[in-house]
Formats: structure tokens, C-alpha cells, sequence
């Protein structure tokens, strides 16, 4: 095995470092690369593109420094108001910054800004192994600065925050989810004491942008087992205050001996699944969000037991509003995300009596370009512990599936376009665009989904004269 100056010295051999060295020496400036290139470098796994670098002294100076002695054009961003700057070189982002001292105010998450130490700068970093720092300067080069013993941290595998956590976390809640972030995605622990401290902070969360909080909501769900972040984010109070749609799904309730799932624990295990199958963050959102709706639509029947009819109707509507309120985008990923909560339940409902081919049609038409990720959540989607029934639903779940493979490798419904169009219905019967032109067209669907007639040009024409027929119209 390595050591940690093997991979430090491994590391460092990128070539920019070698040019800032050069530059921070010209310009007489101690210079370090820190956070989450020499965290990741230590702990083995890959660094990313972004990579810190501070300058105890003026960060855009050295950055300026830098541009002027790489080769080629290279370009420089400089942030004045914020007084960083970035270069873009060999697919690397280089952002520089000053060593600074912050200090904070209660109602904000941007603090007041001076110059500091290389000290003061680690200080002001929300955890031990993000403030972990190696010299650049041609005297001192790859030696490690790690004032909070964020080395033992490392090796330990736990999240501790520099200064007193109620201190750090109450100055910048982001880091609150950072802590749940970074436990989820390097599988660390939070310390016992900064854990306390995020549930008696939980509520300045409220401060923060909708955006920074989405950002790492997405950074939880990209993470291989996405549930730990979402327990955590459960236990430390947060989750209620971003999304109190997953805590109403919290918990059992027994009517007359009945009793249904706990919804909350459930998707969990949905998500966990899904991620098992696939990257797509989004389709990971729809396995969060596929049964919010069963909050609000839970009732006991006398007859049939527990109920929560119509939840993915209800759960849909939900979906919008969650996104609107959480500031995220209402384009086609959202539209993409409603769509499988709305259709969550469809290919097993199909799969519960006798899979016919017509309802399978109508799935695959319905469905359209989200099949593939339907079937997934629907796959995700059993969770029980009773191994005969899961056996089972794996079983109709399976039936499901080939079904709809030979289905659509016979039909070709999938991008299914109605083999006589709107406008040839017009053209034939000398019609302007009316209510008779969709309605023939809608028939002509209708016969082909039900497997009335096959998807094929003829049949349609000759169906359509039929139809047109026994509403008054022939062709003129
Ligand atoms: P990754 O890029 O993998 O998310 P990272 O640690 O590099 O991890 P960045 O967001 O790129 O995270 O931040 C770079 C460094 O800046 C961190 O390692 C940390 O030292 C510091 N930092 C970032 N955000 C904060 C914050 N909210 N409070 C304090 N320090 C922070
Ligand atoms: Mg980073």
C-alpha cells in the first residue's frame, strides 16, 4: 500500500502545480492546494476537476501570475467582487482565492470578508478533511498542513468540523447538508456532536437559497445507496423543512387488524433499488416522489381495507407544486418526473389480472419514451419482505416485461403515429379542422390499441370510410 506522501507526491506532479509554484515564488506568496483535491487525493479516489488553491496574499495576483506563465491561451475569469479568479487548463478548473477571515452575521449566509492567515482560511472551512492544505512554494513543496488533525479523521471515516459545530453549522447551514453529503457519498460518520449540533440547528436551513439546498438534495440521490442521506437528513430535522411530502408518509396505522406499509421506509428501499440500475438522477427524483400522494389520499375501507385511490393523480399535482416551491426547473424534467409517479402503478395493475394485449398496448402507447424507466421503478418498486410474494410479483412483474417486448415487436406502438393523419381525413372528406376530425382520428387509435385492427395504413383507411360512414360522412 501507498503512503501518504506517495500519494501526495504522485499527485502533485500535475503540471499546473508546477507553474503556480513558479508563480507564487516569483510573486513571493506561500501558496497551497486545499479541500476536496487533497481529500480525495488522501483517501484514493478520484479528484474531480475543480482543484482550490489558496494564496496567503492577494488570489487573483497569483492567478494572473499563473495565466501569464502557461503555455498557450488560456483563460482567465477574475471575480473581483468576490476576489477569486479561475483558469480553465487541460480540463482542469484552477480556482484561486486569498486566505481569509470570515465573520457572520445572523441573517445571512455571506459573512464579511478580511484578510488572513493560511490559519484563519482553514478555519473558516466547515470540516477537518476539507481543510486539509499541501504547500506549492519550491521550499516547503507537498508538505501537508493539517491543524485539526483532519488525517485521523480520514483514516477514522468521520465528519468533524473544525470549530465548534454549533459555531460552523449556525454561520453557514449549507454546511449541514454538506455534512450529510459528503457522510453519504465517502460512507463517514458524522461525529456525535456535530450530528447534535445539525438537529438543534435544523432550522436555519430556512435561510438558504432553494437552489443550494436542491444541489445537494442531488448530490444525495447521485450517491450509490441515496436512503442513508435521507435518513440522516430525517434524523437531524432537516427533512421535514425541505420535504414534509416524504414525512407524511411516515408510519403504520391499524384499523380493525389492518394494517398498511410505512410509505417513508418504503421509498427509501424504492430509491436504494433504482440506484442499483441506474445513474439517471431524475428517474431517482420519480422513485422519491411516486407515492407522495398516498399521504393525502389514505382511507379506511370497511370492505377492501386500506386505500389511496387515485394517490398517483394526486401524487403528480404534488410533484409540480414541490418542484415550483423548491425553485427547480418546470421544463420536461419535470413533466418527465410526474409522469412516472402518474403511471407508477400501471404495469402492475396490468400484471395483477390477465395480462391481455390490448392493456399492454395502451401501456407501451401511454408510456411512450418513458417505458424503459417505468418498468425500472416498477421493478424498484417491490419491496416486501415476504419472500412468497415477492416472488410472485417479481413473477407478473417479468410477465409484464415480455409481454411488452412481443407486443411492441408486433405492433410497434412505441412512437406510434396514427397510420392515416388529421390532415388526410380532411383532405379525403373535404373538411375544415373540426371537432369530426379529431374524433375519426381518435377512433382509428382506439381500434388499434384495442387490437381491433392492426397498425397498419390500409386497415386505418378502410376503418376510417367505415366510421365516417356511420357519422353522415363520405368522401367528397
Ligand atoms: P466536491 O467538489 O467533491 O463537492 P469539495 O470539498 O471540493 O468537494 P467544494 O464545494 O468544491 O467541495 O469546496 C471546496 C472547498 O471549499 C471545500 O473542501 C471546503 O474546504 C471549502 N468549502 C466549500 N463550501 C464551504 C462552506 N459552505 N463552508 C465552509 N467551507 C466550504
Ligand atoms: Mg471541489
Amino acid at each position: 500500500m501507498k503512503t501518504n506522501k506517495q500519494h501526495i507526491e504522485k499527485a502533485l506532479e500535475l503540471p499546473a502545480f508546477a507553474y503556480i509554484q513558479k508563480a507564487a515564488d516569483a510573486l513571493g506568496v506561500e501558496a497551497y492546494v486545499i479541500g476536496g483535491f487533497v481529500r480525495d487525493t488522501l483517501l484514493e479516489r478520484e479528484t474531480g476537476t475543480d482543484i482550490d488553491i489558496v494564496a496567503v496574499g492577494s488570489g487573483i495576483a497569483l492567478a494572473k501570475k499563473v495565466a501569464e506563465l502557461l503555455p498557450g491561451k488560456n483563460q482567465i475569469q477574475v471575480f473581483k467582487t468576490y476576489g477569486t479568479a479561475m483558469i480553465k487548463f487541460e480540463d482542469i478548473q484552477l480556482e484561486f482565492v486569498g486566505a481569509r477571515k470570515e465573520s457572520y452575521s445572523a441573517d445571512s449566509r455571506n459573512p464579511v470578508v478580511e484578510n488572513g492567515t493560511l490559519e484563519d482560511d482553514q478555519n473558516r472551512r466547515d470540516f477537518t478533511i476539507n481543510a486539509l492544505a499541501l504547500c506549492l512554494n519550491a521550499d516547503n513543496f507537498g508538505a501537508l498542513l493539517d491543524p485539526f488533525n483532519g488525517i485521523q479523521d480520514l483514516k477514522d471515516g468521520i465528519i468533524r468540523t473544525p470549530l465548534d459545530p454549533d459555531v460552523t453549522y449556525s454561520d453557514d447551514p449549507l454546511r449541514m447538508l454538506r455534512a450529510i453529503r459528503f457522510s453519504n457519498q465517502l460512507g463517514f460518520t458524522i461525529a456525535q456532536k456535530s450530528f447534535d449540533s445539525i438537529a438543534n440547528n435544523s432550522k436555519r436551513i430556512d435561510i438558504l437559497s432553494k437552489e443550494r439546498i436542491v444541489e445537494e438534495l442531488n448530490k444525495i440521490l447521485a450517491c450509490p445507496k441515496p436512503s442513508k442521506g435521507f435518513l440522516l437528513l430525517d434524523q437531524t430535522k432537516l427533512l421535514k423543512r425541505i420535504l414534509p411530502e416524504l414525512i407524511a408518509l411516515k408510519g403504520i396505522d391499524e384499523v380493525e387488524g389492518q394494517r398498511h406499509k410505512d410509505n417513508f421506509y418504503h421509498t427509501l428501499e424504492v430509491v436504494d433499488n433504482i440506484s442499483e440500475n441506474s445513474e439517471n438522477v431524475w428517474l431517482r427524483w420519480a422513485a422519491l416522489l411516486h407515492d407522495i400522494g398516498k399521504a393525502p389520499t389514505k382511507k379506511f375501507d370497511k370492505k377492501v381495507g386500506w386505500t389511496f385511490h387515485a394517490h398517483e393523480f394526486v401524487g403528480a399535482k404534488m410533484v409540480f407544486k414541490l418542484f415550483k416551491r423548491l425553485r427547480m426547473p418546470l421544463n420536461e424534467k419535470m413533466k418527465y418526473v410526474q409522469k412516472l409517479v402518474y403511471m407508477s402503478s400501471r404495469p402492475i395493475v396490468i400484471a395483477q389480472e390477465e395480462v391481455t394485449d390490448s392493456a399492454v398496448r395502451r401501456l407501451i402507447f401511454d408510456a411512450g419514451d418513458l417505458l424503459d424507466d417505468l418498468l425500472l421503478l416498477c421493478k424498484a418498486d417491490i419491496t416486501t419482505k415476504n419472500p412468497k410474494r415477492f416472488a410472485r410479483y417479481h413473477k407478473n412483474f417479468e410477465v409484464v416485461k415480455e409481454k411488452v417486448i412481443e407486443v411492441e415487436a408486433r405492433d410497434h406502438i412505441r412512437n406510434f403515429q396514427p397510420p392515416v393523419s388529421g390532415e388526410e381525413i380532411m383532405r379525403i372528406f373535404a373538411l375544415k379542422p373540426c371537432r369530426q376530425v379529431g374524433e375519426i382520428k381518435d377512433a382509428i387509435k382506439e381500434a388499434i390499441l384495442e387490437g381491433d385492427i392492426p397498425n397498419e395504413y390500409d386497415a386505418a383507411h378502410a376503418f376510417m370510410l367505415t366510421k365516417a360512414k356511420s357519422m353522415g360522412l363520405f368522401p367528397a
